[in-house]
C-alpha cells in the first residue's frame, strides 16, 4: 500500500534490520527498541489492523505465531520467555496502520500490561 512505511520496508525501498523472512511475513528490529529484544512480525499483506482483519487473513495470523516461535528460538529467548503485543486502533496506541506484532524478549518483563 502507498504511503505505508512498513510496506515499503517490505519492498526494501526502507532499510531495516531483518532477523526473519518467507513468502508472506517479514520480521526485522524496531527502531526505538523498548527491550533488548525488540522485533517487529508483520504480514506482507497490507492489513491495516486487527480490526480490518478478513475471515481470508486468520490463517496468517497462525503462521505469524508459527514465525514468532522461530525468531524467539533464533533470538535465544525461547526458554526465559518474551512477550507479545498488538496494539491496535487509538485507544491501543497504534501508530504504524500496517498490523504488526511486537516480540519483546531479553528481560524480566514488567508486571503491568497497562
Ligand atoms: P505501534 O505503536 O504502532 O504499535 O508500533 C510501531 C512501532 O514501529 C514502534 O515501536 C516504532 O518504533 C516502530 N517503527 C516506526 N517506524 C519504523 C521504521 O521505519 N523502522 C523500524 N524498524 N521500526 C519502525
Ligand atoms: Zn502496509
Amino acid at each position: 500500500m502507498e504511503d505505508c512505511i512498513f510496506c515499503k520496508i517490505i519492498n526494501k525501498e526502507i532499510p531495516s534490520n531483518i532477523v526473519y523472512e518467507d513468502d508472506e511475513i517479514l520480521a526485522f528490529r524496531d527502531i526505538h527498541p523498548v527491550a533488548p529484544i525488540h522485533v517487529l512480525v508483520i504480514p506482507k499483506k497490507h492489513i491495516t489492523s486487527l480490526v480490518e482483519l478478513e475471515k481470508e487473513d486468520e490463517a496468517i495470523i497462525g503462521k505469524i505465531y508459527g514465525a514468532i516461535n522461530k525468531i524467539a528460538t533464533q533470538e535465544g529467548i525461547l526458554e526465559k520467555g518474551f512477550r507479545v503485543i498488538v496494539n491496535c486502533g487509538e485507544d491501543g496506541g497504534q501508530e504504524v496502520k500496517h498490523l504488526h506484532f511486537h516480540l519483546l524478549g531479553g528481560k524480566k518483563m514488567g508486571p503491568k500490561i497497562a
